[in-house]
């Protein structure tokens, strides 16, 4: 009898024997800036209210399949028109494998822009769609001209730009995306994930171009733990999308749990203002030292690249901070942090420090 690891290697698809399984390292008692999670956790009266939605659902129930009180208080967030609305996934993740999924005819193309978020390159080789990364500038800004080219010879079906940028952190310019917008013949969608923390957002565009979509998420702004991401755009669009959604993909406690978040939207928003002020902060500190270049970001998050990057990370590590370290040609020497509470924000600028003297760097 073959074993299970023979026949497993037998079975699988290639791509996915390929594949390296996403790293989440283990996080306990460190101070936590790896996942651009927000450091903030809710006001007491506000877990009550919480406390009082989770007793009283009925978990015996599936939950509300079309989701539509949620749906609705996201759409009045957003102001959204008439003829345009939500679809709710299970992580914005969800999302980018339902629009592949959905646009994969045979030979279709899913372009981004690198370095960018993984899971788009991640969930076209998941679902077999051809994948095809045009790379940014060396200073992550967008190639306009490069990336115009790729469009008209690729013909992509499905375009994704994350606005601001991840993990570089810069928002483009929009009259930059405007045109890779008008370029495109197939659907383009702009992924707001730190839309919190960004001066600029495509909502307000939705109605100029009949091929943009634009997908957030409420991951970044305090919500990790809940795994909920929308899609806004054109009903014509996200009719044809709910096809694709399993049924049910968003459960009852976290429509319950969002619905009363979405109440205090202000106070999380409130939460991102905190963190916006703090990442100004950290790229000051961060500027003045003369190893480290620190590129501008619009997300809560802040990009730097120094040398030595991988003994930085493990000094970091072993003074109780930990960060994200970067891989890939584009991203040799780089890490990210994420922007904490002031606190943590002293304190990974005291270990670095530290840790820049002990390397003899700074
Ligand atoms: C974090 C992130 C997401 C995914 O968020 P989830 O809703 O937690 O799945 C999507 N896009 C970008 C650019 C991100 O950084």
């Amino acid at each position: 009898m073959p074993s299970a690891s023979s026949l497993a290697s037998r079975l699988l698809r290639r791509e996915i024997l390929d594949l390296h399984a996403y790293h989440v390292p283990d996080c306990a008692g460190y101070i936590k800036l790896d996942a651009m999670e927000n450091p903030y956790v809710l006001p007491v009266e506000v877990r009550s209210e919480i406390a009082e939605a989770v007793a009283s659902a009925e978990i015996n129930r599936y939950p509300d399949p079309s989701a539509a009180s949620l749906k609705q208080a996201i759409s009045n967030l957003l102001n959204l028109p008439e003829d345009m609305g939500v679809l709710l996934g299970n992580g914005s993740d969800e999302l980018i494998q339902v629009l592949a999924m959905a646009l994969n005819k045979p030979g279709a193309t899913l372009l981004s822009v690198e370095p960018s978020f993984v899971m788009y390159r991640m969930i076209a080789t998941f679902i077999g769609m051809r994948y095809v990364g045009v790379p940014l500038a060396s200073d992550y800004t967008l190639d306009l001209p490069v990336t115009l080219e790729a469009i008209a010879r690729e013909k992509p079906a499905l375009i994704f730009l994350a606005y601001p940028n991840n993990p570089s952190g810069n928002l483009y310019p929009a009259e930059q995306v405007e045109q890779i917008i008008q370029a495109a013949e197939g659907l383009v969608v702009i992924d707001e994930a730190y839309y919190a923390f960004a001066s600029d957002s495509f909502i307000s565009r939705l109605a100029l171009y009949p091929n943009l979509l634009v997908m957030r998420t409420f991951s970044k702004l305090g919500m990790a733990g809940l795994r909920l991401g929308f899609l806004a755009g054109s009903n014509a669009w996200l009719e044809q999308l709910e096809k694709l959604r399993l049924p049910y993909n968003v459960g009852v406690l976290p429509q319950r749990v969002a619905g009363i978040l979405l109440q205090h939207h202000e106070l999380l928003l409130r939460q991102a203002e905190q963190i916006k002020v703090d990442r100004a902060w950290l790229y000051h500190e961060l500027s003045e030292i003369a190893a480290v270049r620190v590129y501008p970001s619009e997300a809560n998050f802040l990009l730097f690249r120094v040398a030595q990057a991988a003994e930085i990370y493990a000094g970091l590590k072993q003074r109780g901070v930990l960060i994200k370290i970067l891989t890939g040609a584009q991203l040799k020497d780089c890490l990210r942090v994420t922007v904490g509470t002031p606190e943590e924000c002293a304190k990974f600028i005291a270990a670095l420090h530290e840790t820049l003297t002990q390397l003899s760097l700074g």
